[in-house]
């Protein structure tokens, strides 16, 4: 067998193994560089998928490889320059980003009853660090709804892949167990159609509605902060659901500790299955994103325009997408081809439409609202703790945001004096550095204002 052959034998059983998305995504650009009796050295793309296959994908390659050469002792991976092409694995991936490229035009509905949108799969989902264990934990649901977390809750910011991974589940689920009630909806969905029902007095039908499901998915359940009679809803839904082995998924832009007003019973049940949080993707996974995103599309952008994309765009998956978009646009304008300079152009222009300003109003809102106090309380004299945090974040974010002048900040909360100001900036600087969770906080508040 030749070093062609036999990795062709690894890549036609890997991607009977993994998702077509992280096939397309790892495999590509890899090679078996030198094959010996007793070891194999295998060629990847970059150091960041040297560490991926050696802890990810080593163990069934070995098995894979071992099984066809059974003196192997040793599979090594190292990494050539990643603007190099080794095409064993190209002609399969491309097999694939053609596929998925019909599945573009393809029209996408929503199921009126599901509520699921068929577009958000565990085939087009990427993992990487930063999604990992939210993954893990949709998927192992998957496999055993209403036996294994219960709830699953998973938070994180905005743009990163709740909404899509919990319709994965959903999706994936429908597909496999045909016989299942499935539901998807927003919290505020929820909430609406509760106060639809009680007006209607058709509260038994919407009661029936929820409680007779097998799989109740709420997206964005912080919504029903301060909403007492959905919460009080929700609560008996659950309780429903649960007694009866039901899945229950939930997702938040914030962890059940910090969604503000909301009842202890139901934070606790909440916290009662498992907590799965998603975070910010790093440069190396931004760019597998890019690479399997434009793979779908049937995009032809290099790796190092893709490099650019990644080092540009530093939030989410969301802006991400949108900025590869707008280069594939440019890119079609352009008959297929691009340069560095027009890249950095289009990604320019886009950063300056995605860059939204704020203002002093809106900050003060957004923060009042997040903490769930009035606007008044902000500028109030009073020292009561929970007050005084808020108001000192709020002047933080002006000076940092705004770059408001501190007599200026002190002005606005209630005519204080400036060294209150420049003492509260201070302050909520030196703890952000220091507190991780106070920094993610105010993370959440910061999307919010631009969101
Ligand atoms: P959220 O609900 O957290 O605000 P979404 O689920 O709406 O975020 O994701 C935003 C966009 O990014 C969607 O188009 C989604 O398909 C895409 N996306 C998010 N995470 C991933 C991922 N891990 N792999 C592929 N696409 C993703
Ligand atoms: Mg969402």
């Amino acid at each position: 067998m030749t070093k062609e052959e036999l990795w062709q034998t690894v890549l036609n059983e890997m991607e009977l193994k993994i998702s077509p998305a992280n096939f397309a995504t790892w495999f590509k650009d890899t090679s078996i560089s030198s094959l010996k009796n007793q070891q194999i050295e295998i060629a990847v793309p970059s150091d960041f998928a040297k560490e991926w296959f050696t802890n990810k994908y080593h163990a069934l390659i070995f098995k894979i490889l071992k099984n066809k050469i059974q003196s192997l002792k040793k599979i090594e991976y190292i990494t050539v320059g990643p603007f190099q092409t080794i095409s064993t694995a190209q002609k399969q991936i491309q097999n694939i980003s053609q596929g998925k490229g019909q599945l573009q035009f393809q029209e996408f509905k929503i199921d009126r009853k599901t509520n699921l949108n068929p577009k958000y799969t565990f085939d087009n989902f990427i993992v990487g660090s930063f999604n990992e264990l939210a993954h893990a934990a949709a998927y192992s649901i998957v496999q055993n709804p209403g036996q294994v977390y219960n709830p699953l809750f998973i938070y994180g910011g905005v743009g990163v892949g709740k909404t899509h991974l919990l319709q994965a589940i959903g999706n994936k689920l429908n597909q496999i167990k045909n016989s299942f009630e499935i539901k998807y909806l927003q919290a505020e969905k929820f909430s609406q159609e509760l106060v639809q029902a009680i007006r209607s007095k058709s509260m038994d039908k919407f009661k029936e509605k929820f409680r007779n499901l097998d799989i109740l998915i709420m997206d964005d359940i912080q919504f029903i902060g301060g909403k007492e009679k959905t919460q009080e809803e929700v609560f008996h839904t659950f309780n429903s659901l649960y007694e009866k082995n039901k899945q229950i998924v939930f997702s938040s832009d914030r962890p059940p500790s910090a969604i503000p007003l909301i009842e202890e019973r139901l934070r606790s049940r909440f916290e009662g299955g498992m907590i799965a949080d998603i975070n910010y993707p790093d440069f190396e996974t931004r760019l597998a994103i890019l690479k399997t995103k434009s793979a779908e599309k049937g995009l032809e952008i290099s790796e190092e325009i893709l490099t650019i994309i990644a080092t540009n765009i530093q939030k989410n998956i969301r802006e991400l997408e949108g900025a590869l978009n707008k280069v594939a646009g440019t890119y079609h304008l352009n008959g297929n081809s691009l340069g560095k300079e027009e890249v950095k152009k289009t990604l320019r222009d886009f950063a300056c439409s995605m860059k939204k300003t704020t203002t002093p109003k809106k900050i003060i809102e957004i923060v009042a609202n997040f903490y769930d106090i009035k606007i008044s309380d902000l500028s109030d004299k009073t020292r009561k703790k929970e007050y005084v945090r808020p108001r000192q974040i709020a002047m933080y974010l002006l000076r940092k945001e705004l770059n408001l002048s501190f007599p200026s900040i002190g002005e606005k909360f209630g005519k204080r004096d400036h060294t209150t100001a420049i003492h509260a900036c201070k302050k909520i600087k030196k703890e952000v550095e220091e507190n991780e969770a106070l920094n993610e906080e105010i993370h959440q508040v910061k999307q919010l204002i631009y969101s």
